[in-house]
């Protein structure tokens, strides 16, 4: 599996390949900034979960991660969720996923 094998800069949610998971820093990096540029173009809507977490959009221009993160989005296509979940701390054991 190649570097950029898994998640894209470019959103397809509809591709079975779309769970993706991250494992290091940098996955989540990526993760946040596909989710950040899809919010940006349209294509993916934020939906907000309430609990603990800062709004996504906090996230983004604090540049600060929680210790846990737990956002969804949704298609604005074709409605599928999706759940992006990380423990920053270690940057890791999280996920990008469909929510079924
Ligand atoms: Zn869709």
């Amino acid at each position: 599996m190649g570097e950029d094998a898994g998640i894209t800069r470019r959103f397809f949610c509809k591709d079975r390949n779309a769970e993706f998971p991250i494992e290091f820093p940098s996955d989540l990096r990526k993760a946040i900034a596909v989710a950040r540029d899809n919010l940006a173009n349209g294509t993916i809507s934020d939906v907000p979960l309430g609990g603990n977490c800062k709004p996504f959009e906090a996230l983004i221009s604090s540049g600060k991660w929680d210790d846990v993160l737990l956002y969804q989005f949704k298609c604005n296509s074709c409605w599928q969720l999706f759940e992006l979940s990380a423990e920053t701390y270690h940057g890791s054991g999280g996920w990008w996923k469909p929510v079924e």
